[in-house]
């Protein structure tokens, strides 16, 4: 259990509206001096396709340097390191002012942890865990253009190293500014926009049911529920699910993930599946966890006429296994939300891999 007294972090300016990205360009001057000062803007690759990354060039300044970040897997923290020093080699070894970060989670996680390790010295594996940042990071904006991490507003970016996936987490892993322009979803694939949806509904779920929750965070939580079930159940629209996801990430941030999670790390580090199908393969199984949200999960997927992949441990070796598993226990905090300080009674190793063999 955490203290009754908690401090509620929030990101401090959000600029929210069709339209709103527009707005970076007199967002980023007032940040950037001029002269030898410039930012840097990382956006997901596929919008050299989507048509995005020309309109963001359009109204940059003309020093910015525009980084493409490939997402066909999940962010790494040799990544990062790459990232910071091509970012310095480019720039004669100045550092940025501003990093934007344009995409979905990968993006925005990837852009946060590079905003730490400018102002932090050695590898971007040193500050994975809780509070290990000592100094404060660079100023970042966030552009989701895929919505349901809430990383957006999350305190954490999320990278995978050689044996765990683990974030950052820290009030210096949030952003300053974020800007929330629906009309940037509109070129996310249907299953793609399911399954990272689902991350928010997860995300609400896994918080409101926990045990570090207060009757604060519990309203960024239901907020959050009831906003996914608009859009998941009904008709609710790109705004909806921006700001579903946007308060699913301050729950998160004020209360902590569960069991869903700590299952699903072990899903993407081991078979490499992206965190929002992860998610939805992992709470397919737990009903004896979350009972009836676990049946809406299943609603939710027949209306969006979602299907997921099964047996997915089929063929996973023994080593493997045991990796996956030892993923899971890693995730105490989680775990301990979900189920209490005792959780390790409930969640044995046997029990774990009973699970992930339903999946
Ligand atoms: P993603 O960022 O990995 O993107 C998934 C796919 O969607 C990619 O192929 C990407 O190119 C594409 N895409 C993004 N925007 C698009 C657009 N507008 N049009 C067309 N295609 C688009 O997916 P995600 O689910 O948003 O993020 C997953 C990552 O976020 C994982 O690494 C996960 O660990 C992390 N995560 C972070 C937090 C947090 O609080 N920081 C929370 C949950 C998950
Ligand atoms: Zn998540």
């Amino acid at each position: 259990m955490l203290d009754s007294i908690r401090v509620f972090r929030q990101v401090p300016r959000v600029v929210f509206g069709a339209g709103s990205v527009e707005k970076l360009r007199g967002i980023a001057d007032a940040r950037v001096a001029g002269g030898a000062d410039y930012m840097v803007v990382l956006i997901d690759s596929v919008h050299r396709s989507t048509g995005l990354r020309a309109r963001i060039e359009s109204i940059l300044p003309a020093n910015a340097l525009l980084v493409d970040v490939n997402t066909d897997h999940e962010p790494t923290t040799s990544q990062i390191d790459e990232t910071k020093a091509s970012i310095l080699k480019a720039k004669n070894d100045r550092t940025p002012s501003l990093v934007v970060g344009i995409g979905g989670g990968s993006v925005l996680d990837i852009s946060k942890a590079v905003s730490v390790v400018m102002t932090n010295p050695g590898p971007s594996t040193q500050y994975q865990g809780w509070d290990l940042v000592k100094n404060p990071a660079l100023f970042k904006i966030g552009v989701p253009t895929l919505s349901g991490t809430g990383s957006e507003s999350s305190r954490t970016a999320v990278l995978c190293s050689r044996d765990k996936k683990f974030g950052i987490n820290s009030d210096y892993s949030m952003f300053d500014q974020v800007i929330l322009d629906p009309q940037l979803l509109v070129t996310v694939p249907r299953d793609q926009r399911f399954h990272t949806g689902m991350d928010c509904y997860v995300h609400s779920v896994e918080s409101i049911t926990g045990s570090f929750i207060n009757s604060f965070g519990r309203v960024f939580a239901s907020s959050s529920l009831e906003l996914s079930r608009n859009v998941f159940l009904g008709k609710a629209s790109d705004e909806e699910l921006m700001v579903a996801s946007f308060f699913g990430g301050a729950s998160v941030a004020n209360a902590e993930v569960g069991v869903c999670h700590a299952l699903s790390y072990g899903l993407s580090l081991v078979l490499g599946y992206r965190h929002g199908i992860a998610n939805c393969i992992a709470f397919n199984v737990l009903d004896d966890f979350y009972h009836g949200y676990v049946d809406e999960f299943r609603t939710m997927m027949d209306r969006n006429r979602v299907q997921l992949p099964r047996d997915v441990v089929k063929g996973v070796s023994d080593s493997d296994m045991d990796k996956m598993i030892d993923m899971t226990l890693k995730m105490e905090r989680p775990l301990t939300n979900a189920l209490g300080e005792r959780w390790k009674e409930v969640l044995t190793r046997d029990r774990i891999k009973e699970l992930y063999k339903k999946m």
